[in-house]
């Protein structure tokens, strides 16, 4: 089956606005000359206070689709209320995102997000008609324990629990190994494709074989344009979530063009 590969951009938080919209300006004119068929599916996250400053981007061939898509950072799983600090999925809605980005290792460390958390989130997200790039990962510690494998089957099993198999085929994961993230350190591919086929057989035993087929499930940790051919060359990697090199506009589109040279 080919799943059409997702490229994102997570900016955390980083950029004022006239600096997300210098950036998406640098985005918007690279994929100009294409049509969304031939992009991969791009997706940037700002900050919450640069939604408004960026825009999707509609293709204009026909086809319907976007050739950029936004996702918001996070979401709070109810609807509206005394939750301070918070944004909902619809006001994420409102501002413009089709994608929400959850359970990112940060969240769960500095924020104490647990996988509970998530499973509320990644629902809300679904039944608000967006859909989640739920975040998974291992500390170098439960790698070097031996426990990779169990620790990431767990997230995963409550990330999706009494989600349907049609929603969950909609959604995206990303594994993002944590010791990968931000350290220059990218998880061999090979590595990161054995346990990307791991969590599509998780996938498959809660969700179901089409539901494992379509959902695209991402690699994250120090993506760089000369690491993504080869990532993307795996049979189970659909895509990368990407930190650092997303925040330059030459980086970010290098990461997209290099792409397009293996699979789109
Ligand atoms: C991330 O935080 O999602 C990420 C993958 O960051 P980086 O690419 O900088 O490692």
């Amino acid at each position: 089956m080919s799943r059409k590969p997702i490229i994102a951009g997570n900016w955390k938080m980083n950029l004022l606005q006239s600096e997300a919209k210098e950036l998406f300006e640098g985005i918007k004119s690279f994929v100009k000359d294409y049509t969304a068929p031939q992009l991969p599916t791009v997706v940037i996250a700002p900050t919450y206070t640069s939604l408004c400053a960026v825009e999707s981007v509609k293709c204009d061939c026909g086809c319907g689709k976007n050739k950029i898509y936004v996702a918001a950072q996070n979401c709070h799983w109810e609807k509206s209320g005394a939750y301070t600090g918070e944004i909902s999925v619809e006001m994420a809605k409102d501002a413009g995102c089709d994608y929400i980005i959850i359970g990112h290792s940060e969240r769960r460390q500095y924020f104490s997000e647990t996988d509970e958390m998530i499973n509320k989130k990644a629902k809300a997200i679904l039944a608000g008609g967006l859909i989640p790039i739920i975040c998974c990962g291992e500390t170098l510690e439960q790698r070097e324990a031996g426990i990779t494998d169990e620790h990431i089957a767990t997230q995963i099993r409550a990330a999706l629990s009494g989600i349907s198999s049609e929603d969950v085929a909609k959604s995206v994961i990303a594994y993002e190994p944590i010791w990968a993230i931000g350290t220059g350190k990218t998880c061999d591919s090979t590595e990161a494709n054995r346990v990307i086929k791991m969590i599509r057989n998780v996938v498959k035993e809660v969700a179901g074989v089409q539901a494992a087929d379509s959902i695209r499930i991402l690699y994250g940790g120090s993506v760089k344009p000369s690491t993504i051919e080869e990532q993307m060359s795996q049979s189970d990697i659909d895509g990368a979530l990407v930190g650092g090199a997303s925040l330059k506009a030459d980086s970010f589109n290098e990461i997209i063009a290099n792409t397009m040279k293996v699979s789109v």
